[in-house]
């Protein structure tokens, strides 16, 4: 048996080898790759006087190194034959590697057996393919070349670095359909980083251009999808709207909406949140009196009283004495005392009412799959519908787009005159209907408005009879209906008044 101190443990071999980064891929490598392992290991370079080993030695020195590169609960089982590993990351990234000892072994390499819950079952076997080569090659021909010496423990840590490291790895067939958009698409390249988890879009359409970054988190797809715009030569205005809008989707279907639905809803979530505060949920229906309301009541009078108690020191001039009754400290303090109680209040109200609007959400979503008799298939992924709403759905539409009731381009072809328009409010700005998500030449948005009949649908096929209804109008068809009859009036009465002087 070779000097224990000299020879370098397996594991640490096989650390080092996977920690070589992979070079980001491109569209063109449609698959996330695993980390390379380096041209050389230790291995070969370890003192002659190791081995050959014998069946049990390797195993009993197997047994050893892997104490040094796996949890205990993550090794199930270790006998004579086999044994059973996890490689653990998260609940999703999670992999079970079943490994058997050959009579020959260590010169004959690990049989191994792969298994995951959440990878689709093609991937799995892809990867199993390509574990059972790493084992079989030596390191100059792009295996771990580990044959002839003990190496369950290598094995594992490449295993383990791979799926520590690789984000994408999970999301490979999402990513590869995702690659396909680029090829669909000729003006749109898609950079995929798989260390990092993201890809980054890059898209131009006439002189617009967007550039985007789609990054997956750790817990991808229980976590949303991260979504960032980089530059974007549409007026902030607008591509904000898109960008809520992608961010909805991903967080939705990170719920268990599914991605259609998701799609369909964030073009009316986004226009409430842009527009108007979250309507509190539940303040139609009868306050049940518990304790935890009772505990905010007395929250909030107590909140009041010590407000008010501030402000009474901070205005505290007594009109006789021509006088403060406070020092200017005194009450520069109760006013800074003030807003920061102020403050405090807001994030409080704010963080109860995103907790009230995401229990509220899950009712309604639960009652949807009641109604519909969908089943609950847990977290949704939409790399592809993130994407595919960015470009199609946005860089790739908005500039073509037409008006609905003529004929002409909502948006000019030159961004820097649409960021003209729009800022000086001119007549002819594209604006963005919230109730469909609709956009519009505002002049002829106007005109729709103002026209009876009252109220009207939108008219693309698209919008299912969508009710039109804009910020910038008088919403209620009644006062509209009251105004059109007014403005008529006055119009008669002017063509009377011209009809009498002969005009
Ligand atoms: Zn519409």
């Amino acid at each position: 048996m070779g000097d224990e101190a000299s020879t370098s443990p397996a594991a640490a071999a096989a650390l080092s080898a996977a920690a070589e980064a992979p070079a980001p891929a491109t569209a063109e490598a449609a698959t996330p790759q695993p980390p390379q392992p380096a041209a050389t290991t230790p291995h070969e370079t370890s003192s002659p006087a190791e081995g050959p080993w014998t069946r049990e030695a390797a195993i009993a020195r197997d047994r050893e190194d892997l104490k040094d590169v796996i949890h205990a609960h993550h090794l199930k089982t270790f006998t004579e034959d086999f044994a059973k590993l996890v490689c653990h990351k998260t609940a999703y990234r999670r992999l079970m590697l079943h490994v058997q000892f050959s009579d020959n072994y260590p010169s004959d390499p690990l049989h191994v057996e792969v298994q995951s819950d959440t990878l689709p079952a093609k991937l799995v076997e892809k990867l199993q393919a390509m574990f059972r080569e790493k084992l079989e090659k030596p390191a100059d021909q792009d295996g771990l070349g580990v044959r002839g010496r003990p190496h369950v423990a290598a094995f594992y840590a490449y295993v383990d670095e791979m799926i520590h490291e690789n984000k994408l790895l999970w999301a490979t067939p999402e990513v590869r359909q995702t690659l396909a958009l680029a090829k669909e698409i000729p003006d749109l390249t898609i950079a995929v980083n798989d260390e990092a988890g993201t890809l980054k879009l890059k898209a131009t359409c006439g002189k617009y251009m967007m550039r985007a970054v789609v990054t997956v988190p750790d817990e991808y797809p229980a976590s949303p999808l991260e979504v960032e715009m980089k530059k974007c030569s549409f007026p902030p205005t607008v591509h904000t709207v898109f960008l809520l809008q992608a961010r909805e989707i991903a967080r939705k279907c990170s719920i268990g909406v599914s991605v259609e639905r998701a799609v369909q809803q964030s073009t009316t979530v986004v226009a409430d949140r842009l527009i108007a505060p979250p309507q509190k949920p539940g303040t139609k229906r009868d306050v049940k009196m518990t304790s935890a309301h009772l505990k905010d009541i007395k929250h909030d009078v107590n909140f009041l009283k010590k407000a008010n108690d501030l402000q009474e020191v901070n205005a505290s001039y007594n009109k006789q004495l021509h006088m403060y009754l406070h020092s200017t400290q005194v009450r520069r303090a109760a006013r800074r005392e003030l807003r920061k109680l102020t403050k405090q209040e807001f994030e409080k109200e704010r963080a109860r009412e995103e907790a009230e609007a995401a229990v509220a959400e899950e009712e309604q979503l639960r009652e949807w799959r009641r109604v519909t008799g969908q089943e609950d298939l847990g977290p949704q992924r939409c790399i592809r519908a993130v994407v595919e709403f960015l470009t199609r759905g946005f860089i790739f539409r908005l500039p073509k787009e037409k008006s609905l009731v003529s004929d002409k381009a909502v948006f000019p072809a030159d961004p820097a005159k649409a960021q003209e328009l729009i800022n000086r409010r001119r007549k002819d700005r594209p604006t963005r209907v919230p109730s469909c998500g609709c956009w519009w030449i505002y002049s002829e948005l106007k005109i729709f408005m103002e026209t009876p009949p009252f109220p009207k649908p939108c008219p693309r096929p698209a919008c299912n009879g969508a009710i039109v209804e804009h910020p910038e109008f008088e919403n209620d068809p009644k006062k509209r209906e009251l105004a059109y009859s007014k403005s008529q009036a006055v119009k008669r009465e002017m063509q009377e008044v011209e009809d009498f002087l002969g005009m």
